[in-house]
């Protein structure tokens, strides 16, 4: 079958998609290597029982593909509907900085008033555009559309894909044990009406789509220990009105650093943004604002609540907020060798997906960042489908495990930090001629 006629075989509500202006809507069709470009139902060769871990965009394009491919699949996902990061809540977690191991975790780092940082015309699957939608009046049709705008668009496509049928809300995923080659135990927990059900199953292969956006990573600041302010990781904010008044520093620069910086001014007396990447020298007043500042890093922290720039400025400070990322968790995976999480590097993975000596029985989709991130998960997702039956050869376990050791010394070489081995932001739209 080829991929033109796909939307039509799934009987897809969102067809003939195109623009305000009538122009066809950019798809990720284009870039599709032509071995994805058929399914050879006839030439299966294997169909697995495949567990997917989460219902987030990966989980639901991952389980998606499988199915095309011919496998069968269970999704096992903790919260109560699809959708994962783009389920919005106001609800926060007890430790500001989630640092706490015994805190009940809140999965969505969403603030409420978030709106899509890509257009919508690159978010979508690629047969399955994130059109606006005209015929309700309730839809966001903005191009860059609020984040309940996305979650509607993935419990659509859940629904119109007929996903929610393979899927097991309200049950965690608690422990993934390697059984023997292609042989996993999966146990896991549904708690319904306060009773928890606790259940193992052999599966044939894992497919991990967990997310990476819940786990805070927090800077380290000279003297914290005794400064006497509140400190809160951006996971947990959601509004602006507490901080009204108040004298915020922001920690990062990247994009919940801009949003929430910026919100916050309409607020707080003065947001201060402390950067380890604006080189700046003295304290720069943002264009169009009279109350916020881009400084370089914090140099130190006091105890009589001021904080010093390295820039030479200092302030007196309520509130510090990290919007410094999150960490990789896999915390329900028990064989250790498989996986490691070194300086916020998944070691070793194989082109961010396979881990060399258990492929291609486990695998993780959505790792990388700085993407583009549903149509990245959907072509990861036909990848591991297609290796998983027989479709695609992976490399021996060796050679794909001297990639590994190559792409990491480049990095080394180049002076990249361990910590950006996912931001594949430089090469992800390079065609892979190897
Ligand atoms: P998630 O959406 O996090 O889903 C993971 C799922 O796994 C969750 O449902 C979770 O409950 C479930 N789960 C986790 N552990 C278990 C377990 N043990 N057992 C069972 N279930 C489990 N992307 C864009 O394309 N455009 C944007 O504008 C954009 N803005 C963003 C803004 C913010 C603030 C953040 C944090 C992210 C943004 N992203 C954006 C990236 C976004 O994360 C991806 O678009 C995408 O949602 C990632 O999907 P995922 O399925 O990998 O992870």
């Amino acid at each position: 079958m080829a991929t033109e006629d796909i939307s039509g075989h799934l009987g897809l509500r969102r067809k003939n998609y195109s623009d305000a202006s009538g122009s066809p809507m950019p798809t990720l069709r284009a870039l599709l290597p032509t071995t994805t470009a058929l399914f050879p139902d006839s030439q299966l060769m294997f169909r697995r029982r495949i567990a997917v871990i989460g219902a987030g965009a990966a989980g639901l394009v991952a389980a998606r593909e499988l199915r095309r491919e011919g496998h069968s699949v269970v999704v096992f996902e903790r919260g109560h509907g699809v959708g994962g990061t783009w389920v919005y809540t106001p609800a926060i977690e007890s430790d500001p900085l989630g640092l706490d191991p015994n805190r009940k975790i809140v999965h969505s780092s969403l603030y409420d008033s978030l709106r899509t940082n890509l257009p919508r015309e690159c978010m979508g699957f690629s047969d399955y555009p994130f059109v606006a939608i005209t015929e309700n009046s309730d839809n966001d049709r903005r191009r860059f559309p609020g984040h309940r705008e996305v979650l509607r668009y993935l419990e659509d496509f859940s629904r119109d894909t007929d996903l929610n049928g393979m899927i097991r809300f309200g049950t965690e995923v608690i422990s993934v044990e390697m059984e023997g080659e292609g042989r996993w135990a999966v146990r896991s927990l549904k708690i319904d009406d306060g009773r928890a059900d606790d259940e193992t199953e052999v599966y044939e292969g894992v497919v991990v789509c967990n997310g990476h956006h819940t786990e805070p990573r927090i800077a380290e600041i000279p003297g914290i220990e005794t400064w006497p302010g509140k400190q809160i990781h951006s996971h947990n904010y959601r509004m602006p009105q507490p901080f009204t008044g108040q004298v915020v520093v922001i920690i990062g620069s990247a994009t919940s650093s801009a949003d929430i910086s910026r919100e916050l001014a309409g607020f707080a007396k003065e947001v201060h943004v402390a950067s380890r990447t604006s080189r700046v020298k003295i304290p720069m007043k943002q264009p169009g604002y009279d109350n916020l500042w881009l400084h370089s890093m914090i140099d130190k922290t006091f105890s009589d609540g001021t904080v010093a720039f390295q820039d030479g400025c200092s302030v007196q400070v309520d509130v510090i907020m990290h919007c410094t990322g999150y960490k990789y968790r896999f915390p329900f995976l028990r064989s250790d060798d498989i996986i490691d999480v070194d300086d916020n590097r998944v070691v070793p993975l194989y082109k961010h997906v396979f881990p060399p000596f258990a492929a291609p029985y486990i695998s993780f989709i959505g790792l990388p960042w700085k993407v583009v991130p549903f149509p990245l998960c959907e072509l990861q997702s036909r990848w591991v489908a297609g290796v998983l039956s027989g479709r695609i050869a992976l490399p021996a376990p060796e050679e794909m495990m001297g990639d590994v050791k190559a792409f990491y010394s480049d990095m080394e070489q180049a002076k990249r930090p361990k910590r950006y081995t996912h931001n594949i932001a430089d090469y992800q739209l390079q065609p892979n001629n190897s």
